[in-house]
């Protein structure tokens, strides 16, 4: 059953069109519905449709450009995707392309497989003595998930940065990134050398910094919805929970699987939190199982999101944390619910007296509360990663505040940064979203999954050397 979908843009000559579209019909607009600016002066908005989608819109916009229909051979999982197993069970390690020196060996090979990624993780393990761990929570098809750390140290005190990826299933390269990363910082430190991403280049004294910072690692958030999604093609986000599959379907179904990025503990009740313009909207989240941002039948109903919200407790002195997704081309820092406000504190998510508010950008009836501080730190965060991206030669990203290509509901960079303000002995995280590769682009090609590599590579070499400048809690 191959995808039929189209890969498209869809262009208008306002943002206010594209808004009216993502509002009044409910399709796949990617992992967010982010409208950027065109070189002729018009605006862009990335789409997956069917085809009677496509035919749908094609009268309400000014043009829509088919970047694919289906999935184009050289994006397949056959010719993108590994089989077999490189790190022989962690036997090998792996290393990314920052540590290469000039001469040595440039390609990366596929993208890893679910097995893969688990032993590479050993690999890592076995080279640097570094502490691993399982995750307590098994998914629906009982997988056991594996984090890592940058250090040998079993004193969960001693780390402050936090990694997932591997979430959204479809955003295909976020694991190998983020490992490769890990895999070069390690390599620097054992060698005694720096790193270089393309035109970027760190000293061995900031791989030391970043690496002071204490890192934890968890590449696959959602594993079988990547085993899934590697064996289909079929451009699947969520996991793959079957308790609410509609019955007498098949695998294919839909109605399979909740979006994890929609399960967290924020304003997760978004019928009750949220105004119902909002709760009626794509992007927000969904109360469909067929959806593809059903958000399940509870917060943390899945395993998945526990898994995410269990190391945030299990190490609590966690000050920063990423969650790495594609495809918009963008770093998101808080809030995710609706614009931001420093006047009001108890304009916030926690006041019962402002639900059925929230939601709607722009007006003057709820703004989400953040301290003068927090609000000057997360932008400054953003634009240094993304300066960082846009620094090794390859495109350009931007930096925006999550809610600004439209509000989320359950996300998990707003569960992160909302902690501490529910619970105050725990320690303040700052939450950001990386929306990394080509809009509308989940599964690269080989060169774009390098390339996306070396821009990712740099991106999270600056997101820890400017927390460890900013401090680390
Ligand atoms: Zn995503």
């Amino acid at each position: 059953m191959p995808s039929d979908l189209l890969t498209v843009g869809l262009y208008a000559s306002t943002t206010r069109e594209l808004r009216h579209i993502v509002n009044i019909h409910n399709y796949d607009y990617c992992c967010r519905p982010s409208i950027v600016p065109t070189s002729e002066g018009t605006h862009m908005l990335a789409a997956l449709l069917t085809p009677a989608q496509y035919r749908t819109l094609l009268p309400k916009v000014s043009k829509i450009d088919i970047f694919a229909k289906g999935i184009p051979d050289d994006r397949k999982s056959v010719a993108t995707i590994a089989k077999g197993d490189r790190f022989k069970g962690g036997q090998l390690f792996p290393r990314g392309l920052g540590s290469r020196k000039e001469g040595e060996q440039f390609d990366l090979g596929k993208m890893m497989n679910v097995d893969e990624i688990g032993s590479a993780i050993k690999g890592l393990q076995k080279e640097y003595g570094i502490w691993t761990f399982d995750l307590p929570n098994k998914t629906a098809e009982g997988s056991v998930s594996t984090g890592g750390t940058t250090n040998a140290s079993t004193d969960p005190r001693l780390y402050h940065m936090y990694f997932t990826s591997g979430v959204h299933a479809r955003e295909r390269g976020g694991p190998d990134q983020l490992i490769y990363f890990i895999g070069d910082l390690l390599w620097a430190q054992k060698h005694g050398t720096g790193l270089k991403y393309g035109k970027r280049s760190y000293s061995n004294a900031a791989v030391r910094l970043a690496l002071s910072a204490g890192i934890v690692f968890f590449p696959l958030v959602n594993p079988d919805g990547v085993r899934w999604d590697q064996k289909t093609d079929l451009l699947w986000r969520k996991n793959r929970n079957r308790k609410n599959q509609t019955p007498g379907t098949d695998d294919y179904h839909p109605s399979i699987g909740v979006d994890i990025n929609r399960n967290y503990d924020f304003l997760w009740n978004f019928r009750l939190h949220f105004d119902a313009a909002t709760a009626s909207k794509d992007g927000l989240a969904s109360d469909n199982p067929s959806s593809f941002q059903f958000h399940g039948d509870d917060r943390f109903s899945e395993a998945e999101s526990r898994n995410v919200a269990w190391v945030l407790d299990k190490f609590p002195r966690t000050r920063w944390y990423l969650d790495i997704h594609s495809a918009v081309g963008k770093i998101y820092y808080s809030w995710g619910d609706d614009d931001n406000q420093s006047e009001k504190p108890n304009q916030n998510f926690r006041n019962p007296f402002l639900d059925h508010k929230r939601g709607t950008l722009g007006d003057k009836v709820y703004k989400e509360w953040i301290s003068k501080d927090d609000a000057k730190v997360v932008k400054i965060v953003a634009k240094r990663v993304v300066a960082g991206m846009s620094s090794v030669g390859g495109r350009t990203y931007t930096a925006a505040q999550a809610s600004s290509d439209g509000a989320t509901s359950g996300a998990s960079d707003d569960y992160a940064f909302s902690r501490f303000q529910v619970d105050r002995t725990k320690n303040k995280v700052y939450g950001f979203t990386m929306e990394f590769g080509r809009e509308g682009v989940f599964y690269p090609t080989l060169p774009e999954f390098q390339q996306n590599v070396i821009d990712t590579g740099a991106g999270f070499m600056e997101f820890c050397l400017c927390a460890a400048n900013i401090g680390l809690g």
